[in-house]
């Protein structure tokens, strides 16, 4: 799998910039506001850091290589202290009217990265100006722009605006969307007995909104959200008229899609999940994301129908969920009321995905000694 960069300007974007734009001394560093916290967390998800940064006339009488150092090394020491390294800096000295390539956003200092080697259309510019946005365009990658307070937001260009994925003055919600946009899936399904459309983003960031045209199951399914910590958009416009049956099982497949999709690679998960016996009916689920499928089934309803839902439905569903998500599921409870039956099977299979789909941040091996799941 290819890396993912983070091609990240400095003034203005890592450090406040001053108003005559020249960090010159000990005294002009000062760090942007929540950027060390944000940095600290990307620094340990499947990104690289790349610096890439225009210092007007340095090396030139009027930006003298001895007043850029102690400051810049000083920045670099305070991030490296809080595991923010970066493994590259390029810095383009030159002026603006000597229109050089290597001036952003230009990317003559770039091309090792424009090689195929990387995930470039994965991969992002971070600044506080019009021309790392050009530079993302530039490059064929998205664009997250710093707003800095105070300032007037430039004017984009179509370009720019198709490149822009996110524009925030808050490094935390950088560092939340860049975290989060690696395990989100979409997954539109059409067919002549239903349409769906499902968006689903495991680290819970995103809309939250389930319609099926099925009350009861509504009800089922925003225990996934509530207890599994996912965003989830579900909504199935089915053939309800001809009975239940294809809307609950096309949903259950889309389901299934979405969440190994969203699942990538598997890397840092915890892969199994259990849940303890929840309510008075007793519910229990097991869960292996490792890629077999599996599933077995040992709830007994007493009633045909639960609101608008018929009980026989749930084996279906949560069978043709755990094939989608290529899964070992085998759920099973007891008790007498089948409303919450149901919903104990549901309340436990979500906490058991809460557990299987979390993530170690610091630990991004695969949960599997085959080294394949
Ligand atoms: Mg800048």
């Amino acid at each position: 799998m290819k890396t993912p960069l983070l091609f990240i300007d400095r003034d203005g974007t890592l450090i406040r910039e001053p108003e005559d734009e020249q960090i010159d001394s000990l005294e002009k560093l000062e760090f942007v506001p929540g950027v060390i916290t944000a940095l600290s967390r990307l620094a340990k998800s499947r990104f690289k850091l790349i610096m890439v940064t225009n210092q007007d006339g340095l090396g030139t009488p009027s930006f003298p290589e001895e007043d850029f150092h102690p400051a810049h090394n000083k920045m670099l020491s305070i991030l490296a202290g809080e595991g923010v390294v970066f493994d590259a800096q390029h810095i383009d000295p030159s002026f603006p009217e000597d229109n050089l390539p290597t001036r952003k956003p230009g990317t003559a200092m770039l091309t090792p990265y424009m090689n195929g080697d990387y995930a470039l259309a994965e991969s992002f510019v971070i600044g506080d100006r019009a021309t790392d946005v050009q530079l993302a365009v530039n490059l064929g990658c998205r664009a997250i722009f710093l707003e800095t307070p105070n300032r007037p937001m430039p004017e984009f260009t179509p370009e720019q605006q198709a490149a822009l994925a996110l524009s925030t003055p808050d490094w935390a919600e950088v560092a939340r969307f860049l975290c989060s946009a690696e395990r989100t899936a979409e997954v539109k399904r059409t067919t002549a007995e239903t349409d769906i459309h499902i968006r689903v983003n495991l680290d819970g960031y995103g809309p939250t909104h389930i319609d099926t045209g099925l009350k009861f199951f509504d009800h089922m399914l925003s225990q996934l959200p509530h207890h599994a910590g996912i965003a989830l958009l579900c909504e199935c416009r089915g053939d309800l008229e001809t009975d239940e049956h294809h809307t609950m099982e096309d949903v259950a497949i889309a389901l299934g899609d979405a969440l190994r999709q969203a699942l990538g690679d598997k890397r840092g998960i915890g892969r199994y999940g259990f849940a303890l016996p929840m309510d008075e009916c007793d519910a229990f689920a097991d869960l292996d994301l490792g890629g077999r499928i599996d599933f077995a089934w040992d709830v007994n309803f007493t009633r045909e129908y639960v609101g608008d839902t018929p009980t026989e439905m749930y084996k279906h569903f949560f069978h043709s969920l755990a094939c989608a998500l290529q899964a070992n599921l085998h759920l099973r409870a007891a008790g007498e009321n089948n409303h919450h039956l149901i919903e104990g099977v549901f309340k436990a299979f979500a906490r058991c995905l809460r557990q299987a789909i979390a993530r170690n941040e610091n630990d991004r091996s695969l949960p599997s000694s085959k080294g394949v799941l």
